[in-house]
């Protein structure tokens, strides 16, 4: 059971300035995200944009505002939960919250600051018939620890940045060849990465398969084969030991849907006129997850919200102290 002040649902810009703000008053802070890297959004839809209203930045890359983030919440040292789903809730009779994710980790704090924005990011999973089967059997949507798969069989299918990036650390990792499946010739991903991976192909590290797409899936207690089909129709089996279909994420509000909150229009009903609290005592909800009137989904405004939120979860968590506010120009970082 991991045990904490504050645990914060979402590794989005949001849920990271929380751990900040939690910090200054001595709270801390544990974060789960079902994706594996911190950055929500930013890091996820649009990390190379630049983003102009950020106080004090004229332009800041979303990928570097991110990184920022990270860095400036290292006194404070948050833990992470990371590729785990945040799934249920239960509130005990001491008033602190159990939430236990998909994978059956658990976490126990007083109070729960949701900031899942858009909800959790899932992958697209293609509609293959026994995909299912031979999920976590060979089958494989995120790469938690990329050890595990170095020297393997790997297959990786889709033409966007996370495919190419993952082939790329394989192919220069790795003792096998890595197969490349991209259902047509154009990647989406950065120019660098395109020219790279053709000229590890030209090495003979990569083989891509392009207008090509994975047709059918085969093996007994796990991956064995995996069969590829061209647009003309000629079928292609390669053996495997892992395939990852890396299509992209798309995020769901999902399993916060149960957990008793007053949801409008996909997003969760706070108080807005004190601390950003839910209907349910000691759960908050900062971000682009909440809704309140004049709602606006944007980065500063949901740093507003966390500010605030945090100011009652100290009371919460410590009912009988007064915190009296300082300046950061006053009382510095005083981390963990
Ligand atoms: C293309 C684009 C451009 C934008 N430009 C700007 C701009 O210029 N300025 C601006 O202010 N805003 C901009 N935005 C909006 C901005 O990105 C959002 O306001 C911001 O990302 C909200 O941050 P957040 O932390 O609330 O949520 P998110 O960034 O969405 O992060 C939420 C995180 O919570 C996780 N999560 C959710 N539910 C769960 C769960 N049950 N278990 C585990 N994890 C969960 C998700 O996986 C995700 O990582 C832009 C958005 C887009 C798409």
């Amino acid at each position: 059971m991991i045990q904490t002040d504050i645990l914060i649902i979402g590794a989005g810009p949001v849920g990271l300035f929380t751990v900040f703000e939690a910090g200054l008053m001595q709270l801390r802070c544990h974060i789960i995200d079902s994706i594996t890297q911190a950055g929500g959004q930013l890091k996820e839809i649009y990390p190379k944009k630049p983003i102009y209203d950020i106080p004090g930045f004229p332009s800041v890359l979303a990928g570097d505002l991110i990184d920022n983030l990270e860095k400036q919440i290292e006194p404070f040292q948050p833990s992470y939960t990371l590729g785990e789903r945040a799934e249920t809730v239960e509130k005990l009779t001491d008033n602190t919250f159990v939430v236990t994710t998909n994978e059956g980790t658990l976490h126990k704090a007083p109070v729960v600051i949701i900031a899942g924005g858009l909800g959790s990011f899932e992958a697209r999973k293609p509609k293959l018939d026994s995909i299912t089967f031979f999920e976590k059997k060979g089958v494989e949507f995120m790469i938690k620890d990329p050890n595990l798969y170095l020297n393997k069989k790997i297959i990786i299918s889709g033409g966007g940045d996370s495919a190419l990036d993952w082939a790329l650390y394989f192919s220069e990792k790795s003792n096998e060849k890595i197969h490349l499946v991209h259902r047509s010739d154009s990647f989406r991903a950065h120019k660098d990465s395109v020219n790279n991976i053709y000229k590890l192909q030209t090495e003979g590290k990569v083989e891509i398969h392009t207008f090509s797409e994975v047709s059918l899936l085969k093996g007994k207690e796990r991956l064995e084969e995996i069969e590829i089909t061209t647009k003309e129709g000629v079928k292609i089996l390669l053996p495997t030991e892992y395939w990852f279909p890396l299509f992209g994420l798309s995020p769901k509000l999902g399993p916060l849907t149960h957990w008793g909150l007053e949801i409008k229009k996909n997003a969760i009903v706070v108080d807005n006129t004190l601390d950003y609290q839910t209907n349910i005592p000691g759960i908050f909800a900062v971000g682009d997850v909440n809704t309140y009137p004049g709602k606006l989904k944007l980065i500063l405004c949901g740093f507003h919200e966390a500010t605030m939120a945090v100011q009652t979860a100290y009371k919460i968590i410590y009912p009988e102290k007064k915190h009296t506010l300082k300046y950061t120009t006053v009382q510095g970082i005083n981390g963990f």
